[in-house]
């Protein structure tokens, strides 16, 4: 009997440890990451939670152990009980294609009293008023925007710069002799060559119409209709860096932006060229010409999730990932897509993008339809005003939201629990106000780029 006691005592003391240690650990991981806030509160609990732990195995060894079994019980409650999953919260395939003329970046290129101009906006009166607006502040990497950094805005600026060089290698000449090649091997291969060029995840799909724009709304080909589709397509992520991205609005972000447009860019153009080689037909979509919405691509290729800031969400990552997107006439082995219910849920309680969105272009409603489709839809006009104010791309969103904390075995379990438990899903949302707060505040950019905003940020 008296052994039995003393395992029990062993168990419950080891179980503490490792509990306390967690915590500890946890306060050490947001210290790494310099959350203050972040770190006082983990290193709060950890010193304050054993204090009732303590007092009751100095009375009691038995009541300990009952406090430490409730504690466990309720973690494992967490875990295991099903607690249902809205399952249609978005719904699958958009109805209708989308012209690129009407996006921001087609519209901004629109200069006043020119033929395109006018025939735009009197195809689409209700626009002209909206983007007024934008047009009367400073511009994306403009001197007069809030952010604006000469050093960080010419870097952006040669790397915007370095990408539209690749606009002649998005197509080209095809072998004609083509290599007879089999599926799994071309994946194997793009796959494990695709990441060693610098993606973090590669996919497949094959294409359907809604992927395609229905017309090109920049460039040369402006008006031109989208024909010629290829049947399927190569999507792949890269990863954006935390502390770029972390002291968003400021200019690191658009520093950020530029780089991996261009590493996607770059990444494309090979892959593109890699299979012309072989005898295939393959275009590669990069920066400023594209002909695919690589976010719907991207998520059909298994990659992500569209989620409430318009983006997509990596399980990962989250929305700190650019994309890339390469097609085909290479009949490429695809699974089929399947919604990940969890992101979604996830996205559809948290609102924290919208919380902190500096022009209010994100809502707090739930997916509504937009052409047909269940989702959730920006304000890209007051969107795109605010980056024409601030000179940059903005993305304070991408920083604020909980699916961006950097990639370690803290923020990993609580992507996983967030996966496998709907009631965590509940959970994460309020611990992740506690922690980084529900608005937090932009970090500062890197310290080998110059500060220099004009503005005080978070106002
Ligand atoms: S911040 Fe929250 S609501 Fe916004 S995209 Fe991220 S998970 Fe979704
Ligand atoms: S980029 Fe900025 S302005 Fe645009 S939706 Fe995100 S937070 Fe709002």
């Amino acid at each position: 009997m008296h052994s039995i006691y003393t395992l029990a005592i062993l168990i419950c003391l080891v179980i503490a440890i490792i509990f306390f240690l967690s915590l500890l650990y946890t306060s050490i991981t947001f210290w790494r990451e310099n959350e203050k806030r972040a770190t006082f509160r983990a290193l709060l609990i950890t010193l304050v939670l054993p204090v009732p732990y303590l007092l009751c195995w100095y009375y009691s060894w038995e009541i300990a152990a009952l406090v430490l079994s409730i504690d466990l019980l309720l973690t494992l409650f967490a875990f295991a009980i099903p607690f249902t999953t809205t399952k249609n919260i978005c719904g699958d395939f958009p109805k209708t294609q989308i012209d690129e003329r009407d996006i921001m970046f087609s519209r901004n290129e629109l200069k006043v009293d020119t033929e395109r101009y006018k025939e735009y906006y009197q195809n689409h009166p209700d626009k002209e008023e909206l983007d007024s607006k934008f047009r009367k502040e400073a511009g994306l990497l403009n001197k007069e925007s809030i952010f604006y950094n000469s050093m960080a805005y010419a870097a952006s600026n040669a790397s915007f710069f370095a990408v539209d060089q690749f606009k002649n290698a998005i197509d080209g000449p095809v072998n004609p002799v083509k290599e007879k090649i089999s599926q799994e091997k071309m994946l194997i291969f793009l796959e494990n060559w695709g990441k060693k060029l610098g993606a973090l995840n590669v996919g497949f799909t094959k294409l359907s119409d809604y992927h395609y724009y229905s017309h090109k709304g920049r460039g040369d080909r402006y008006g031109e209709e989208i024909t010629n589709h290829h049947a399927y397509a190569i999507a792949f992520t890269v990863e954006m860096t935390q502390e770029m991205v972390a002291a968003a609005p400021q200019a690191s972000i658009v520093m950020e932006s530029g780089q991996q447009y261009l590493e996607a860019g770059r990444i494309a153009v090979q892959m593109g060229q890699f299979l012309r080689n072989l005898g295939y037909s393959a275009k590669a979509h990069i920066d400023g010409n594209y002909e695919v919405l690589c976010p719907l691509v991207a998520r059909d290729a298994g990659l992500g999730e569209i989620g409430r800031m318009g983006l997509l969400m990596t399980p990962k990552e989250g929305p700190q990932v650019r994309l890339g997107v390469v097609t085909t006439d290479f009949e490429l082995p695809y699974m089929k897509w399947k919604k990940n219910n969890s992101l979604l849920d996830f996205c559809n309680r948290c609102m924290k993008c919208a919380e902190v969105c500096p022009s209010q272009s994100i809502s707090f409603d739930s997916p509504k339809l937009v052409n047909g489709t269940k989702r959730w839809q920006i304000n890209s006009e007051s969107c795109f005003t605010y980056w024409s104010k601030a000179g940059t791309d903005c993305g304070r969103c991408m920083a604020t939201c909980p699916y961006s904390h950097p990639n370690n075995l803290l923020h990993n379990s609580i992507r996983w629990g967030i996966k496998h438990s709907p009631l965590f899903r509940r959970i994460a949302v309020p611990l992740d106000d506690f922690f980084y707060g529900r608005k937090p505040k932009s970090a500062n950019m890197p310290s080998w780029i110059p500060q220099k905003n004009k503005t005080n940020l978070n106002s």
